[in-house]
């Protein structure tokens, strides 16, 4: 079985706790699950080539998930991307995406590769270069277009990714069919409803997945630390995780 390889741009949850980097993840050094501010800045210190993605997916457009876009985009501007890139997110992406870009840096979208949208609804699957999306309307700001999880299989390997979101029939039933989840969890016992916390969500996801899955935090507070579930493990900053 092949293994699938997540490295961590951040871990933090929307007010960069303690200094924690905003949430997001490279799977298979391939696809950045979402754009954070600092993306590229991790990237780089990471190692990663930014050059080497097929794609970025955007869970939601809140702007620790989002604002990191036009950097990446810059880097493949001036640094020689001529491959085709793919950006994955909910309805009014592209607009949003493109109007923010060609704000903060004009010219940004006179292209010398091939870009292509897929904006998703509730139950939309798309294929990436070997990658298979399937999106699921979660329950989070219900004033931005859409807010999405993701259940994806990449060869073998089935996994997901909660996006931002409230415990939900969506995120359960998405746990129960992974080899690997990664989750939000934004807070240790704090009670927010568009949010999944420690103490009360968490265990809810852990029994919905089967024994012997792997459960990864994200999106966290530096207080969500530790956890005693089993086969789950609360990711770090600029951290590497084979599965
Ligand atoms: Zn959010």
């Amino acid at each position: 079985m092949s293994h699938l390889e997540l490295a961590f741009v951040g871990s933090g949850n929307a007010f960069a706790p303690g200094g924690l980097c905003w949430n997001g993840f490279v799977l298979d050094g391939r696809f950045l699950f979402e754009a954070p501010p600092q993306a590229l800045m991790s990237l780089n210190r990471m190692g990663i080539d930014p050059n080497a993605l097929d794609a970025v997916v955007l869970s939601h457009h809140h702007g620790d998930h989002f604002l990191g876009l036009p950097f990446i985009m810059l880097h493949w501007k001036y640094f020689g991307r001529s491959r085709p890139a793919a950006i994955v997110g909910p309805p009014g992406t592209r607009e949003l995406a493109t109007a923010i870009g060609r704000s903060v840096y004009p010219g940004l979208f006179d292209l010398s590769y091939e870009l292509r949208w897929f904006e998703l609804e509730d139950g939309d699957v798309v294929e990436l270069e070997g990658l298979h999306i399937r999106a699921h309307r979660v329950e989070h700001d219900t004033r931005l277009s859409l807010n999405l999880g993701f259940s994806c299989r990449l060869g073998d390997r089935f996994f997901s990714y909660t996006g931002d979101t409230g415990l939900c029939d969506a995120v359960l039933a998405m746990a129960g069919e992974s080899e690997l989840v990664v989750a939000e969890c934004s807070s240790v016992d704090e009670r927010v409803p568009i949010h999944l916390n420690l103490v009360d969500d968490i265990p809810r996801i852990r029994e919905a997945m089967p024994p012997d899955s792997r459960l990864i935090l994200t999106h966290v507070t530096p207080a969500v630390s530790v956890t005693h579930l089993a086969n789950t493990l609360v990711a770090r900053d600029l951290e590497r995780y084979r599965v």
